[in-house]
C-alpha cells in the first residue's frame, strides 16, 4: 500500500543530507565539546558551526544569542520560567491558542503567584497587536504570542507586537516552532527578545531545539550543573542532534521562498479540490495568513477520530482536531477559541504538507478521502 504522510506539524522526516552530516558525531567525532583535547576541540567547532547556522538563518546579531535545548517543550518552558523566575513576580500576556508547552507553562506559573492574561483570537485565530496593548499592566513582564499555530495554521502578526513591546520595554517571547524555515522570519526587524524553534518540525532530528535570547535580556537557567551553553543550561551537548538541527536550519533557510510556493500551491489544490468534492466542509484558520503546509477542515457530520482511522486504513497519516483521552473525544483548544462548537472540533481533520510531499500525494488523498466521508455521513444518518 502507498503511504501517504500528511501530519508534518506533528513531526517531519530527517533529510538524508541532514542524517549524512549527524553520523559522524555518533561514532567518529565523539568527544566531549567541554574537553580541551583534540577530539573534544573537533566536537567543540561543530557545536559552534551549528549555532552560527541557526543564528544566520533567524538573522541574530552574533551566535551566542543561541542557546541549544532539548526540544520546543524545553525552549518554550526555559524562556517563560526563565523570564518569570528572574523577575520574581509580575504579568504575563499569551494567546488562548498557544501550544500546550506555552499554556501549561503559564497557568504552572500561575499558581506560583504569577497573573497571567490569556488573549481571545478572532475567528481565524488571529490576534492583534492592539489587543496586546490593551492587555499591558505596569507589572507586565512577558508576552508570548506564537508566530504560527500549530493546528490551524494561522500567522500571528509577531513583526507589530515585537514592535509594541520593545517600545513598552516589555519582554516579547514568540514560539516560532512551526515558523522557522516555513516563513521568513527576522529576530532584530520584528524585534523579538525570545524565539523558540525546534528539529523535528523542520525535517531535523527529535529531542533538539534552540532558545533565541537576545543579548541583555534576563533570565534564568532551567537546568543547573556544568557550564555548558555559557552556564546557562547544563548537560553535555547533544552533538549529532545540534549538528543535524543546524544543518536543517541552514537547508530549510536556503530554500524557504521555493519550498514555501510549491507547498502553498500544493496546499491550495488539495483544499479546492476536498471543498469541490465534499460538501459542508470548512476551512479552520486564516484563508491567506497561513503556514504554507497547513490545511485544516471540518466536515460536518464526521467524526474526526473515525475519520482518521478509516485514512489509515487507506495509508494516509493525518490528525484530527480533539484527542482522545480515557475513550472521550477532548476537542481541541484552538478550534474551540475559533468559536467552533464540541460537534465542529471534533470533525476537524488536520493534513500538514512536508517539503517532501508531491502532487501525486495530494492527488491521492482526493481520491481517497471523499468517499469516506460520504461513507460516515451515511452511517450517521441511517
Ligand atoms: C511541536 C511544537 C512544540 C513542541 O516542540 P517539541 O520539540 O516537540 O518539544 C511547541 N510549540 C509548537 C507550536 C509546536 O508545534
Amino acid at each position: 500500500m502507498r503511504r501517504i504522510y500528511l501530519d508534518n506539524a506533528a513531526t517531519t522526516a530527517v533529510l538524508p543530507e541532514v542524517l549524512e552530516v549527524m553520523l559522524p558525531y555518533f561514532t567518529k567525532v565523539y568527544g566531549n565539546a567541554s574537553s580541551i583535547h583534540a577530539p573534544g576541540r573537533e566536537a567543540k567547532r561543530a557545536l559552534e558551526n551549528a549555532r552560527r547556522q541557526v543564528a544566520k538563518a533567524l538573522g541574530a546579531a552574533i551566535p551566542q544569542e543561541i542557546y541549544f535545548t532539548a526540544g520546543g517543550s524545553e525552549s518554550d518552558n526555559w524562556a517563560i520560567k526563565g523570564v518569570a523566575l528572574a523577575h520574581g513576580k509580575g504579568h504575563i500576556i499569551t494567546t488562548a491558542i498557544e501550544h500546550h508547552a506555552v499554556l501549561h507553562t503559564c497557568q504552572w506559573l500561575e499558581k506560583q503567584g504569577f497573573a497571567v492574561t490569556y488573549l481571545p483570537v478572532d475567528a481565524y485565530g488571529q490576534v492583534t497587536a492592539a489587543q496586546v496593548e490593551a492587555a499591558l499592566r505596569p507589572d507586565t513582564i512577558l508576552v508570548s504570542v506564537m508566530a504560527a499555530n500549530n493546528e490551524i495554521g494561522t500567522l500571528e502578526p509577531v513583526a507589530e507586537i515585537g514592535a509594541l513591546c520593545r517600545a513598552r520595554q516589555v519582554i516579547f517571547h514568540t514560539d516560532a516552532v512551526q515558523a522557522v524555515g516555513a516563513v521568513p522570519l527576522d529576530v532584530q526587524a520584528m524585534h523579538i527578545d525570545l524565539l523558540s524553534l525546534s528539529g523535528h518540525k523542520l525535517h531535523g532530528p527529535k529531542g533538539v531545539g534552540a532558545l533565541y535570547i537576545r543579548k541583555g535580556v534576563k533570565l534564568i537557567p532551567l537546568l543547573h550543573g556544568g557550564a555548558q551553553e555559557r552556564g546557562f543550561r547544563a548537560g553535555t551537548e547533544n552533538l549529532p542532534g545540534i549538528v543535524g538541527l543546524g544543518k536543517a536550519v541552514e537547508i530549510a533557510h536556503a530554500h524557504l521562498e521555493e519550498n514555501a510556493s510549491r507547498m502553498t500551491a500544493l496546499r491550495q489544490q488539495l483544499l479546492t479540490g476536498l471543498m469541490a468534492r465534499v460538501p459542508d466542509t470548512r476551512l479552520n484558520g486564516h484563508p491567506t495568513q497561513r503556514l504554507p503546509g497547513n490545511v485544516n477542515l471540518s466536515f460536518a457530520k464526521v467524526e474526526g477520530e473515525a475519520l482518521l482511522l478509516r485514512l489509515d486504513l487507506m495509508g494516509v497519516a493525518g490528525s484530527s482536531g480533539s484527542a482522545c483521552t480515557s475513550g472521550t473525544l477532548d476537542p481541541s483548544h484552538v478550534l474551540l477559541a475559533l468559536g467552533l462548537s464540541e460537534a465542529e472540533a471534533n470533525g476537524a481533520l488536520r493534513l500538514t504538507l512536508g517539503t517532501d510531499t508531491t502532487a501525486e500525494d495530494i492527488d491521492a488523498v482526493l481520491d481517497i478521502l471523499p468517499p469516506i466521508v460520504a461513507d460516515l455521513r451515511r452511517l450517521v444518518t441511517r
